[in-house]
């Protein structure tokens, strides 16, 4: 393996951190009663410890958010100068980039190479929702209400801000997703307070600092270090307007129940199994590496992971191959190898989770290659590869969110169909063909949020996310994502 030296500020921020909160543009946190020690999966170092948010930091991250709100210098901002701290904001994370994708491999074990574009990509989105702060548009309506003294009406539709956010994040790609929450935000005019998840909080304190250094008033953007307590401390906190919350449906199905108890406005984007529709007729080359990116890449911890490959019968084996040979020919290693293929699983809890998946797997199952964790220091897997006959195990319904595929045949597409559909969750989707009538009726007939026909599914600021069934509720990124943060006021007047 290739060596590669941490950067020094990497170092001495991660000797800093457990000063972990940032609430009112200032560190804190030093005080705690309880830390988080957060262990780096690719060779079970302690990288740092960080404070765990009791009721007493949440509540004052809360409170600064609602007087950020208030404050003139934020609500009053005009749509202009919001624009140019998002610029600003993007540019500092550019800047800082290589800084903050090494702590991201460092604590998550992901590629540094992947971790570079996806801080590069939440800079893309800081960017794009930049440009959306001067476009907010209401409308002008038309009513029939009879107003005394014949007096006419004059009646519009206005966007607002929909108040303070508490934006609950997993470890998984912990900056782009905070990304897609607190730049449309922000942009509508909202104030946040982030959550990053209890694994992988490291790269979000160090981020912090660059909403104060771009300018951002106080209280505007606070973040609060700590595990679910803290996470349920701010979703059932009474003084939130809204939540959003990436992460596990179990979790979402728990926060979507608070958040009605307060009638807090929320969103959620939870997990998948989402299926790959493989036709006879595909670029079968391209499938295959496509396919094995899209279960493998950040070790098959990506909600939007193809984890059921459907493949016609006639090139089922000779797909199957394929696959297998990507899978075989994937390098495993630290995250800072560039000849890398494939890192670490972000712990030892998730590892032996997905190990746990495949030891258990239904005995009618065929592994066809991986299988098996890798011996020594870090959590490292084998890009694993079953195959079945239909939908009936485990592995076909239950969300593994490891490096690990359920290959299984079908005769014609409404076979394919039906059991892609055959889900309780309904996030992303693929089909590959090159017969256009075939790529649209599945486009018609899959129940996802996403469809992705020959291309791997890939997120893009202006491309609106999200699940269906029990992947989630609600729009991500896009003109949707930027009005989730906006309520309506309807305005009459008579005159
Ligand atoms: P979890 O649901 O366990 O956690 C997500 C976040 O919620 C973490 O910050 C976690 O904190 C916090 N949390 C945990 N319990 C509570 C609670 N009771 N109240 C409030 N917050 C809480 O998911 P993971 O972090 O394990 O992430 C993996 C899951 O996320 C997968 O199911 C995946 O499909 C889904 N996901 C969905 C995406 C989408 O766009 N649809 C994208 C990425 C992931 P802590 O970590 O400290 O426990």
């Amino acid at each position: 393996m290739k060596m590669y030296t941490i950067p020094k500020e990497v170092e001495s921020f991660i000797e800093k951190a457990e000063f972990g909160h940032f609430i009112n543009n200032r560190y804190g946190g030093n005080m705690a009663k309880r830390y988080l020690e957060i262990i780096n999966p690719a060779n079970e170092d302690s990288l740092a410890k960080v404070p765990v948010a009791g009721s007493d930091e949440v509540d004052a991250a809360v409170s600064a958010a609602r007087d950020a709100f208030k404050s003139p210098d934020w609500h009053d901002m005009s749509p202009d100068s919001r624009e140019d701290l998002l610029h600003r904001l993007a540019t500092l994370i550019e800047e800082k980039h290589e800084t903050i994708a090494a702590i991201l491999t460092l604590e998550n074990g992901k590629l540094y190479a992947q971790a570079k574009s996806e801080v590069m990509s939440a800079a893309r989105t800081f960017r794009f929702y930049a440009g959306w702060c001067t476009k907010m548009e209401g409308d002008l309506i038309d009513i029939s209400l009879k107003q005394p003294q014949k007096k006419k009406n004059f009646t519009f539709l206005k966007r607002e801000a929909v108040g303070v956010v508490v934006a609950i994040v997993p470890w998984n790609f912990p900056i782009s997703i905070a990304s897609w929450k607190l730049a449309p935000a922000l942009a509508a005019g909202c104030t946040v307070v982030l959550k990053p998840s209890e694994v992988c909080p490291l790269s979000s304190i160090y981020m912090a600092r660059l909403f104060e250094e771009a300018g951002f008033p106080r209280g505007v953007f606070n973040l609060v270090v700590g595990d679910g307590e803290t996470g349920a401390l701010l979703t059932t906190h009474k003084n939130v307007d809204k939540i959003t919350f990436t992460g596990s449906t179990a979790v979402g199905k728990i926060i979507g129940k608070s958040a009605m108890e307060n009638l807090t406005a929320v969103s959620l984007e939870l997990g998948g199994k989402s299926p790959v529709i493989v036709f006879e007729d595909a670029d079968l080359k391209l499938a295959a590496k496509s396919v094995a990116m899209g279960i493998f890449r950040n070790g098959g911890q990506v909600c939007v992971a193809g984890s059921r490959a459907y493949i016609q019968e006639s090139i089922f084996e000779s797909f199957l191959d394929m696959l297998k040979q990507e899978a075989e020919s994937m390098n495993i290693s630290d995250g800072f190898d560039p000849d890398a293929d494939l890192g670490p699983l972000v712990s030892e809890a998730h590892l032996s989770r997905v190990c746990d998946y495949v030891e258990k797997a239904d005995n009618k199952l065929r592994l066809k290659t991986g299988g098996h964790k890798q011996e020594g220091s870090g959590f490292y897997m084998q890009p694993t590869i079953f195959t079945a006959e239909d939908n009936n195990s485990v592995l076909a319904s239950e969300e593994v969110f490891g490096p690990v595929l359920l290959a299984i045949p079908f005769s014609d597409m409404n076979h394919a169909l039906s059991m892609a559909n055959d889900s309780e969750y309904g996030l992303s989707s693929a089909v590959w063909t090159k017969d256009i009538s075939k790529a649209l009726e599945c486009v018609h007939t899959l129940d996802a949020g996403w469809v992705f026909v020959n291309s791997i599914p890939r997120s893009d600021p202006n491309f609106p996310i999200g699940g269906n069934k029990l992947s989630g509720l609600g729009r991500e990124l896009g003109k949707e994502g930027l009005y989730a943060y906006t309520k309506l006021k309807s305005v009459n007047i008579a005159y």
